[in-house]
């Protein structure tokens, strides 16, 4: 079966759908966008994506009065049951629209272009998360503006391609010295027998699988800062994980072909990957 997808209100199978060549999301980037995991056929954490969808359409000024929530909400639903996806994540795109000549000023523009599809994604497998992964450093050469979930990710790209180009999963970034994320990624260090995470700024995206994993560890009586990390602290850790939608805690084992710790997945990260596994499996 051709399988669906929704745009600016109507479901087509998804080689038929189309956009115009005008459109800002394709001209500049000029748009922002959410992945949903799907868990047991239902979207995971929905309200929490939608919430930050909302943040990024305020701090880009796309006229958030025009898009209908409700309406991608049944969307999601609507489309989790009819591709019965497996192993997948929603993808919710939302651009400020079609314009009639290319420019950069944005007030004539239409409305909003709305989006929404599934995507496979690989899921790591347990005997792949204790064998960990490896990572590099890189500058964050981004724009100061990586709390928005742009659709403009040209530098995430190409920071993503030069990781795994040398065979690593992430990229771990770091600006004036301090580490901000990875490419597609947040990061947790285990320092001094603490987990720390960067605190929330301009210079990072407020994960929604780094949000909850801080609560869930709380709760469970973990400590966790939010705090400035350098990069020789990055360096020097115990433990380090990487935290996304799509996979809620990856080991990185090394940086650079240096270990991290023993070398080997440690116990913190372990117990954050439990805590996260037992939380997705009552969901
Ligand atoms: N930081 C960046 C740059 C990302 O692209 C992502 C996910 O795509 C994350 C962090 C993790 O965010 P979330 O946990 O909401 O998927």
């Amino acid at each position: 079966m051709q399988e669906k997808l929704y745009l600016n209100g109507s479901f087509f199978p998804s080689d038929e759908a189309k956009i115009s060549v005008m459109d800002r999301g394709f001209l500049f980037g000029d748009g922002v966008y959410e992945l949903i995991p799907v868990y047991k056929s239902k979207p995971f954490l929905l309200g929490q994506h939608l919430d930050r969808l909302r943040v990024s359409l305020d701090l880009t000024g796309i006229n958030k009065e025009l898009i209908n929530f409700s309406k991608i909400n049944d969307a999601v639903n609507e489309l989790i049951s009819v591709n019965q996806y497996k192993e997948h994540s929603i993808y919710i795109q939302i651009t400020r629209g079609v314009e009639k000549i290319r420019q950069h000023i944005f007030d004539k523009c239409g409305e909003p272009t709305v989006l929404v599809m599934g995507q496979p994604y690989k899921k790591y497998s347990v005997s792949e998360i204790e064998q960990g992964f490896k990572a590099c450093i890189q500058d964050d050469y981004r724009w100061t503006k990586a709390n928005i979930k742009s659709t403009s990710l040209l530098a995430n790209v190409m920071l993503k391609n030069s990781a795994t180009k040398m065979n690593k999963y992430e990229a771990i970034l770091i600006r004036d010295n301090k580490l901000t994320e990875g490419s597609a990624s947040n990061v947790f260090v285990l320092s001094q027998d603490v987990i720390k995470t960067p605190k929330l700024s301009n210079k990072l995206l407020s994960g929604v699988t780094r949000n909850l994993l801080i609560e869930l560890l709380r709760q469970n009586t973990i400590e966790v800062s939010e705090c400035d990390i350098s990069k020789e602290e990055v360096l020097s850790a115990q433990e380090i994980w990487c935290s996304s939608s799509t996979n809620p805690v990856v080991p990185i084992v090394t940086i650079d072909d240096i270990s991290i710790g023993s070398g080997k997945v440690g116990k913190f990260t372990l117990d954050a990957y439990k805590i996260m596994d037992d939380y997705i499996n009552q969901y």
